[in-house]
């Protein structure tokens, strides 16, 4: 008797102390809805509040698949499609225009487990691209696919076609309208590099990314975007550029970025925090500040990113006026930021 006692005492000490290991592994994560020209006295009280309440919605959707035991690859899908299927956000449903009145959207996930990763490029009939990528990632041989063949893959996955005027919204419309308007008043070609350079952070704010790490110690990235306002000539940004606007690395960092993506993906930025990391052991806070907010703008370059590290330390810097984006880690509320001072 007393031996069975003992046995029970020890296998309950034993499952206690597993079942707490198994509770207190970190996991967290990050979103964000893009960086920009975000002023606040373009919002009433009750649009900002939507904002919050869309992002907090999208970030408790994310850390509700963590706290299950669920993948950081679903947290990062679960967070962006309730972004994507969002008119507030530049992807999916809220997806710019493009110069010939169309949307043409771009995303990438990143594994930081297997270093697998999946995109898609210049899709216009993908109603939740980012999926899509992950099925480039889980059931292609392949890591990008653009345009005509990207949607011939989705179908031979049981992905619908939605039509392109799915993701028509007036609020893109209009912004559409002003970047012709404002590009058609550039005269010299000084005039039209600086219009240029002022139509990304005005028009095209929005883009939608997650990362996480979840109870296993897998940290993931995804990135999907409209891209920007009025591009033309079948132009592909960095959110599908695995290094550029997405890059995962188990036990160094997962990076989503948003912003000028003609700089995002000349300097690598995303790859370029996680070397940081990695090779001179910078703090993911040092080395995603060092990116965004030296090199970055040394450059030229607008925007900002959401980086996780391993042990769940988060890092949101952006050098624009504000950038949407909310964190939740393990036990704790979620926060969600618009400004420097929330
Ligand atoms: N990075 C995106 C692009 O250049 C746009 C954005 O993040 O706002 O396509």
């Amino acid at each position: 008797m007393k031996t069975i006692t003992l046995a029970f005492a020890i296998s309950m000490t034993l499952f206690s102390s597993i079942s707490f290991a198994n509770n207190d592994k970190p996991f967290a994560l990050a979103i964000h809805g893009g960086a920009g020209t975000i002023k606040k006295s373009s919002f009433t009280p009750e649009q900002e509040q939507a904002y919050r309440a869309k992002l907090k919605e999208a970030v408790d959707a994310g850390y509700t698949v963590l706290e299950k035991g669920g993948s950081s690859l679903t947290a990062v899908t679960t967070a962006i499609n309730v972004l994507e299927d969002s008119p507030y956000f530049n992807a999916g449903k809220g997806a710019v225009y493009t110069h010939n009145e169309e949307h043409e959207m771009d995303a990438s996930i990143m594994d930081g487990n297997t270093m697998n990763a999946g995109a898609v490029a210049g899709v216009k009939h993908i109603k939740n691209p980012i999926d899509l990528a992950r099925l480039v990632m889980d059931e292609s041989v392949h890591v990008m696919l653009y345009g005509q063949g990207a949607e011939e893959f989705a179908l031979t996955q049981g992905v619908p076609l939605v039509a392109n005027e799915t993701f028509n919204t007036q609020k893109r419309y209009e912004g559409l309208q002003r970047a012709k308007a404002k590009m058609a008043e550039a005269k010299s070609s000084a005039d039209y590099q600086a219009a240029h350079q002022q139509l990304d952070t005005e028009y095209k704010v929005g883009t939608v990314g997650a990362v996480a790490l979840d109870k296993q110690g897998n940290i993931s990235a995804g990135t999907s975007t409209g891209g920007m306002t009025n591009k033309r000539y079948g132009r592909i940004g960095d959110a599908p550029v695995i290094g550029a606007g997405t890059y995962a690395e188990n036990g160094v960092c997962a990076v989503s970025a948003t912003g000028h993506g003609e700089y995002f993906i000349r300097y690598q930025v995303a790859g370029d925090i996680c070397a940081k990391v990695k090779y001179q052991q910078k703090s993911i806070i040092q080395a995603a500040d060092e990116v965004i907010n030296q090199r970055l703008i040394t450059a030229g370059g607008t925007g900002g990113v959401i980086a996780i590290d391993h042990r769940g330390n988060i890092a949101t810097p952006f050098n624009t006026e504000g950038m949407y984006r909310a964190t939740r880690k393990n036990g704790e509320e979620a926060q969600v930021m618009i400004w420097r001072d929330k």
